[in-house]
């Protein structure tokens, strides 16, 4: 079966009452009818009928064993990473989501974790950094804001062959993209916040693991630590991910178009897509993803902070915000904005400069989208010929 009409049919219809949508079971305690003897649930920390629906969907969506919800993708990342001992070391993309690197280089490091960060679109890098106390691989692809592409079947032949983990976080490419699992990883972690909740409207983060031994031990960390999801938002990530395919799709649509727009503009220097046939992972992404995605990065050929400034605030559709995936189309300045808590001189592993911008291209019809970028790029317009439009 195809992958959405698989997900669709994966949602269970209601056996009490026939309800077709997943009845939210907003509740804390499960009834026992005698000391010990319940139908499945106790405690919604420790489970709960609508949650596990999620869970179950999610787990189908990434073709993995067990699923887990979590209150945030930070939450999410935190559970996998808590399989950790002190002493282990993890080796981690050297442009990964800043919190993850927070999370890491602060609240770890004080439990004796270390990291290395790499550039994992190279093997011999990666096995440079391989030490006896290495445990845990973590990927990201496409990266955020540069859009590299890290080839996950490589990376997952080195983690076998050593022995490590792999854990993709499949944030930007989502599973009707990008399946981490049938590419060798073990573990899948999202911000589900971003495309799988997909309407801005819900702080969510889900794992996913590869085996039942390592999804028991994910849900150990669950019920142990206790950053479950609502019954509330485990429902509206259903409701998400019922209609992911369809609106992954139109982003990765209007987002090729708006990509291909802006490398054709004088004012723009650099653009970031692997859609583009000149993007250095073009062939990779074509062979590990089944559309390219919503987010588009490009570079001002004015370079600066105030050429920044001048476009973010001429947008009208795009609205200059943090985070990313939802309907509405989003610009952030990274280097102010969604990067600012990582060092300065780590930009560059980034490919972060001031005048660098990041477009969540949302469902608008991609003609509105291009005219507001085209008023925009008048504010930082570098010559006189460059007005004639
Ligand atoms: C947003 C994001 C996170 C963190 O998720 P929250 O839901 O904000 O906690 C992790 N990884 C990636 C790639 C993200 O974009």
């Amino acid at each position: 079966m195809s992958f959405t009409t698989d997900l669709i049919h994966s949602i269970p219809v209601d056996e009490s009452t026939g309800a077709i949508s997943v009845p939210i079971y907003q509740t804390t305690t499960f009834v026992h009818s005698s000391p010990g003897v319940h139908q499945g649930y106790d405690y919604t920390r420790s489970g709960n009928p609508t949650r596990k629906v999620l869970e179950d969907l999610i787990a189908t969506a990434e073709k993995g064993s067990t699923g887990a919800a979590f209150a945030s993708g930070m939450a999410a990342i935190d559970a996998v990473l808590r399989l950790l001992k002190t002493g282990d070391h993890v080796i981690a993309g050297n442009d990964i989501y800043g919190g993850t690197y927070r999370l890491l280089t602060t609240l770890y490091k004080n439990f004796g974790i270390t990291v290395s960060f790499v550039d994992l679109q190279n093997e011999a890098e990666i096995l440079l950094a391989i030490t006896p106390q290495t445990r845990l691989i973590w990927v990201e692809t496409p990266t955020n804001p540069s859009l590299k592409i890290v080839d996950i079947r490589k990376v997952s032949h080195i983690a076998k062959s050593k022995n490590l983990l792999l854990c993709v976080d499949n944030t930007f490419a989502t599973p009707a993209a990008q399946r981490p699992i049938e590419l060798g990883a073990d573990l899948v972690v999202h911000s589900a916040t971003k495309y799988i909740g997909g309407h801005s409207d819900v702080i969510s983060g889900l794992v996913v693991a590869a085996t039942k031994e390592l999804g028991d031990q994910i849900l150990y960390v669950q019920n142990a630590a206790g950053a479950i999801l609502s019954p509330i938002e485990s429902w509206l990530l259903i409701r998400g991910l019922e209609t992911l395919e369809l609106r992954f799709k139109q982003h990765s649509e209007n987002a090729q178009a708006i990509a291909e727009y802006l490398s054709e503009r004088p004012e723009v220097k650099e653009v970031f897509y692997p859609g583009l046939k000149v993007h250095a992972g073009h062939s990779v992404a074509a062979s590990q993803q089944k559309y390219f995605g919503g987010i588009v990065s490009f570079r001002l050929k004015e370079d600066t902070i105030e050429a920044a400034r001048k476009f973010t605030t001429s947008t009208k559709l795009f609205k200059l915000a943090e985070s990313l995936g939802g309907i509405k189309s989003l610009i952030a300045h990274p280097a102010s904005m969604t990067h600012a808590s990582i060092p300065k001189e780590r930009h560059p592993a980034f490919g972060i400069t001031d005048g660098l911008l990041r477009l969540s291209v949302g469902l608008e019809y991609p003609v509105d989208l291009i005219k507001d970028l085209k008023s925009a790029l008048k504010s930082v317009a570098i010559n006189e010929s460059a007005l004639i439009l």
